[in-house]
């Protein structure tokens, strides 16, 4: 059997599957036999038990994922909670119920204080899960753990579930919900973990079954026979070869200069990025190191992460974006209130307008790090409309001092009206994310809508090349930093469309560099004219293909 979904990253893997487990179902609100003393006994070492797990699993994680794993440990030793699991004993209620209803009263108190303490509460719910598993002597939720490595299939994956994903245990990701830009499919790519997502029958695959997991093709082959799995074997040996190919600029087959830069969010992602040869940033998601802020960070503590991220790149360029709060990057200092449509709300350079105070602190502390190090600063505006909006930005950039000030193309209307924006802007940043949900009017939150979230879809591709086409006769640089910059045979279309710059995950870089070096520009344009001229996402992969 076959199962189709939308791929993430190239690669390709064999192993079983080991299903997520379901969510426990609520307690019953049942009463303990009249042993109140042997219940609190079996709750507490339960608590015990989870928070020591926990520790034990933040031992062995990366240093991420440990302040998740002891943040959580810490909630299941809160002595207030053990308190009002024991009072909840004596007034009758079984163990597991009184586990329950203790977490549940402290979330609900979390979510009431909003903010960061809410965003707390569903870790809240992953320790009553656990404890309440282990009191009922059953496998805890939450990523399996397992001694061999597999095929991990969810309905979904928190965000922390995906940062805590064991990378020499699960070899790939099959998700029933999610697209190519869901913040798991985000964390998967920088993780290199294939993934497919948005397969409508991921949960029928039952555990134990043998899969052939190929992310480039986007699909699931169940029990394989002996010849696909030798294939398969093939192409994981033939991408692994690419992934060691030596590290040069970017450039295509006739030398023409592509520079490969990377996506970062925090300065701690540096280091490892200029060892997988990024040749500088071309977007750093600044809004990353504030999600758990409560208030706006002042000019000095973010003149301290824009200097520590600028001196990894000196001589080299570093595109930093403005804060892109709302929609899928909540911030609570910039709370917009309620909106029924956020991602049509108040997000992006439209939040930082009506918070100026933000936006000035925020650029004079870029200022600040473009004058103290030897990196080359551009700063850009998310979710800008029209040229208008660009010139209040460049404007605002200029008086405050920046050298290099442009926007980021993710609203179809920036594309219609390219040709006065590339006048008024030193440079043009393609979120193809955005522009991609934005064009198909689909959102990219929502795995039911997973194949309208496709970049290759020639309405996007007809928007880059006229992105493309402005900056060429304005003389002005075009790059794209969406996930679309990170499918190998996607670049050489982005580039033929007349795209100077591309910006990924790091992990993706080796894969982009050894594809674009396949083609001449010659090459990459008949590509991208064969792209454009298909009716749909998939036929112009296809046209693309058989351009080549
Ligand atoms: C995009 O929209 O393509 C982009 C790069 O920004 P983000 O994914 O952070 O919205
Ligand atoms: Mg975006």
């Amino acid at each position: 059997m076959e199962l189709q979904g939308v791929g993430v990253g190239r690669s390709v893997a064999i192993g079983k599957v080991v299903r997520m487990p379901d969510p426990l179902p609520e307690p019953k609100d049942a009463r303990h036999s009249g042993d109140a003393a042997a219940e609190k006994e079996a709750a507490a070492s339960a608590l015990t038990f989870v928070a020591a797990d926990l520790r034990a699993r933040a031992e062995k994680a990366d240093a991420e994922a440990n302040e998740v794993l002891t943040a959580t440990a810490l909630m299941a030793e809160d002595p207030s909670i053990l308190d009002s699991v024991n009072e909840l004993i004596d007034g009758g209620k079984a163990a597991e119920r009184a586990v329950f209803e203790a977490f549940t009263s402290f979330r609900e108190m979390l979510i009431s204080l909003g903010g960061m303490m809410a965003e707390r509460a569903t870790d809240l719910s992953d320790v009553s899960q656990r404890v309440v598993a282990r009191l009922r002597g059953v496998e805890a939720p939450g990523v399996p753990q397992r001694d061999e490595p597999f095929v991990l299939v969810a309905d979904d994956l928190a965000p922390a579930d995906t940062a805590l994903l064991e990378l020499d245990k699960v070899l790939a990701l099959v998700t029933r919900q999610g697209g190519p830009t869901s913040h798991t499919a985000i964390l998967a790519r920088s993780k290199a973990i294939p993934a497919i997502m948005g397969v409508a029958e991921a949960l029928e695959l039952a555990d134990e079954t043998l899969v052939i997991v190929d992310a480039g093709a986007g699909t699931i082959t169940t029990e394989p026979t002996a010849e696909q799995v030798s294939a398969a074997e093939a192409r994981i040996a033939e991408l692994a070869a690419a992934a060691n190919a030596p590290i040069t600029d970017g450039a295509l087959a006739d030398g023409t200069p592509v520079p490969l830069l990377a996506n970062l969010g925090t300065p701690s992602e540096a280091a490892q990025a200029v060892e997988l040869g990024a040749e500088g940033v071309g977007l750093f998601r600044t809004e990353l190191m504030f999600l758990d802020a409560t208030s706006a960070p002042t000019v000095e503590e973010q003149t301290k992460e824009y200097t520590a991220m600028l001196q990894h790149f000196p001589g080299k360029k570093v595109v930093v974006r403005a804060l892109d709060a709302g929609a899928d990057k909540p911030l609570s200092f910039m709370d917009m209130g309620e909106e029924v449509n956020p991602a049509l709300g108040q997000r992006g350079l439209r939040s930082l307008r009506v918070n100026e105070n933000i936006l000035r602190d925020q650029l004079t502390a870029l200022v600040n790090a473009q004058n103290a190090t030897d990196a080359d600063l551009w700063v850009m505006a998310p979710m800008v409309s029209d040229a208008e909006e660009t010139e209040y930005f460049v404007a605002l950039g200029r008086e405050l001092g920046l050298n290099t000030v442009g926007v980021m193309a993710e609203v179809p209307s920036l594309a219609v009206l390219a040709d006065q924006v590339a006048e008024r802007s030193d440079f043009v940043s393609i979120g193809s994310n955005d522009l991609t949900q934005y064009t198909l009017a689909a959102d990219r939150m929502l795995g039911t809508l997973a194949k309208f979230q496709d970049p290759w879809h020639p309405a996007v591709l007809r928007m880059v090349k006229m992105l493309g086409d402005a900056g060429a006769a304005a003389g002005k640089p075009v790059g794209v930093c969406g996930e679309a910059a990170a499918d190998p045979q996607l670049a050489i279309v982005l580039v033929g469309l007349g795209v100077t710059s591309l910006s990924m995950t790091p992990a993706a870089l080796a894969d982009v560099r050894a594809e674009l070096l396949t083609v001449t520009l010659e090459q990459a344009k008949a590509r991208a004219a064969a792209a454009i001229n298909a009716t749909t996402g998939p036929t112009a992969r296809d046209a693309a293909a058989q351009a080549a």
